[in-house]
C-alpha cells in the first residue's frame, strides 16, 4: 500500500532524508524508531505529503506523490495522520470536531455524518462523549477523540507520529490499547513512537531510522537482538 524508495530530503542545505526505502503492505503495522532528529516525522509527513521530496519514488495507496499528476484531496482522504498535539477544536463538541471533515470534504448528510461519528468513536471506546466538548476530557480521551476523527474519514492506512509523548503513562496505556485494537482489526499503520514494548508487541516490522537512513529493519524480535551498535547504543540509551 505504502511504497518509498530512495526517497531524498532536504531542507535548505541540510539533507535529512538521505535515501529512505522501505514498503508498507495492506494490513501490516510498522513501528518507526530513532533518535531525535533522525527524520522519522519527515519520512511519515513525506507520506501524505505534508513534505515534498526532491527525489525518489513515493506511491501510497495507488497514488503517486512523485508526479505532477497527483490528486492531493483523494490522497489526504486515504491517508489519515494523528498528531502529539490532538489539535481539536475547543469550541467544537466531540461529534462536531469529527464530523467536520466528512461534511465538508466527502459532503456527508448531517444524519451520516453523525452515525459515522457515533460509529468511530465506539472503536475508541468513548461513544458516550459524543457531546462533550474537548477540556471535559483526559488527555488520553481527546488523542482518542482525535483517532476517531481520523478513522470517520474511512482512511485506508493511518499515520501516528509520537500520538502518546505527551501523555501520562495511564493515559499512554489506553491510547495505546485502541492502537492495538485498530491494528488487530487489519488497519494498515505506520506509527512513529517510543513505545518500545508497543513496537516489539503489536508492529509486524520494526524500522530504526538513523541519521536519515533506515539503518535496520526486522520483525519486532529485532528489538532483543540488535544487528547494529547505533540500534544497540539507541535500546540502552533511551532517546
Ligand atoms: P523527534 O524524535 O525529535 O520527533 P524526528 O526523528 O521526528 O525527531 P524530524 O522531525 O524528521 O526528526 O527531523 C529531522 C531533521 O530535520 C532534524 O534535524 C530537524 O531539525 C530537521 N527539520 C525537520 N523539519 C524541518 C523544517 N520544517 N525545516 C528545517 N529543518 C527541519
Ligand atoms: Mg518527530
Amino acid at each position: 500500500v505504502v511504497k518509498l524508495h530512495d526517497i531524498h530530503k532536504s531542507f535548505g542545505t541540510v539533507e535529512v532524508l538521505k535515501g529512505v526505502s522501505f514498503e508498507i503492505d495492506r494490513g501490516e503495522v510498522v513501528a518507526i524508531i530513532g533518535r531525535s532528529g533522525s527524520g522519522k516525522s519527515t519520512a511519515l509527513r513525506c507520506i501524505n505529503r505534508l513534505e515534498t521530496i526532491q527525489s525518489g519514488t513515493l506511491e501510497v495507496c495507488g497514488h503517486r506523490l512523485d508526479q505532477p499528476t497527483l490528486d492531493l484531496r483523494a490522497l489526504r482522504q486515504d491517508v489519515g495522520m494523528v498528531f502529539q498535539s490532538y489539535n481539536l477544536f475547543p469550541h467544537l463538541t466531540v461529534e462536531q470536531n469529527i464530523t467536520l471533515a466528512p461534511r465538508r470534504v466527502k459532503r456527508l448528510p448531517n444524519s451520516q455524518a453523525r452515525a459515522l461519528a457515533q460509529a468511530s468513536l465506539e472503536r475508541v471506546g468513548l461513544a458516550e462523549k459524543i457531546d462533550c466538548y474537548p477540556e471535559q476530557l483526559s488527555g488520553g480521551q481527546q488523542q482518542r477523540v482525535a483517532i476517531a476523527r481520523s478513522l470517520a474519514m474511512q482512511p485506508k492506512v493511518m499515520l501516528f507520529d509520537e500520538v502518546t509523548s505527551a501523555l501520562d503513562p495511564q493515559l499512554t496505556g489506553e491510547v495505546l490499547r485502541v492502537m492495538e485494537t485498530l491494528a488487530q482489526g487489519g488497519m494498515t499503520m505506520a506509527v512513529v513512537t517510543h513505545e518500545m514494548t508497543f513496537a516489539r508487541r503489536v508492529a509486524d516490522r520494526v524500522i530504526f531510522m538513523h541519521q536519515g537512513r533506515v539503518w535496520e529493519t526486522g520483525p519486532g524480535e529485532m528489538l532483543e537482538n540488535p544487528q547494529t551498535p547505533e540500534l544497540q547504543a539507541f535500546l540502552s540509551n533511551g532517546l
